[in-house]
Formats: structure tokens, C-alpha cells, sequence
């Protein structure tokens, strides 16, 4: 199904089919930054995010934005480039730690549960007579 969405990088509306948040242009400019990045960190492994960035005149904030789709990853444990966004660890790529993915998805399923809860108690909730 197509939907009608804000290109992510340049702001453009354009046609998707839900997966994708950004448009076709930029899609294939960003598979180009990509491969560029690759290819350089093919050539010159383990150089760090500012040396890819000056060289191949890309912004920190895209490179981090490839971390954080998963689509790099930081060598180094210790980074301190990326954070987890719940605790602040160091990650190497993604958004969260593995302590706070496995905290979160049973986060998530506790609160469900508490509310299920709740709905059950509503709906067997005492109301008394007394009043009138
Ligand atoms: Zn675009
Ligand atoms: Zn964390």
C-alpha cells in the first residue's frame, strides 16, 4: 500500500510503500554514501568516525545515523561515540545496550500485563447502593 510520507533527509513528500522513510533520490544518494563508506572502511579499517567523515565529506550525524539502523558498527566496546539511550553505556550500533533491550522488552510486557489488570478490575468494580 502507498502512503504519503516526508522524506527523512530532504524533507520532500513523496510515495512509499511503508518501509522506507526516505525518498527514492535520497535512498539511492544515501546506498551511495554508504558504499563509500564501506569501501573506505574496507581500505583503511578500523579509522575512526571523524577520519571517514573529513575524508569522505560526510556528516557525523549520518554516520551515526548508520549506527544507529545497525548498518555500522563500532569496533571498540568503549567508544564513546554512541550511547545507549536509555543508560548511556557505550553500544557499538543500534539504539540500546543489551542489558536495556532485555530491561525494556520485559518492561513492555509487564506494563501490558498491569493493565490487563486494571481492565479486570473495572469491570467487576463494586458499585454500592447505598447512597440514594
Ligand atoms: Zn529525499
Ligand atoms: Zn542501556
Amino acid at each position: 500500500m502507498l502512503q504519503i510520507k516526508n522524506c527523512k533527509r530532504c524533507g520532500k513528500i513523496f510515495q512509499s510503500n511503508e518501509t522506507f522513510d526516505i525518498c527514492p533520490i535520497c535512498k539511492e544518494l544515501d546506498e551511495k554514501e554508504f558504499d563509500k563508506i564501506k569501501e573506505y572502511l574496507y581500505q583503511h579499517p578500523y579509522s575512526n568516525m571523524y577520519e571517514v567523515a573529513t575524508n569522505l565529506d560526510i556528516s557525523i550525524s549520518k554516520i551515526k545515523r548508520y549506527l544507529r539502523e545497525c548498518r555500522l558498527q563500532i569496533v571498540e566496546k568503549e567508544n564513546g561515540f554512541l550511547h545507549c539511550e536509555c543508560c548511556g553505556t557505550s553500544i557499538q550500533s543500534g539504539r540500546y545496550c543489551d542489558e536495556c533491550i532485555a530491561k525494556l522488552s520485559h518492561g513492555f510486557k509487564a506494563a501490558f500485563k498491569e493493565k490487563e489488570i486494571i481492565a479486570h478490575k473495572a469491570k467487576f468494580h463494586y458499585v454500592p447502593h447505598s447512597y440514594r
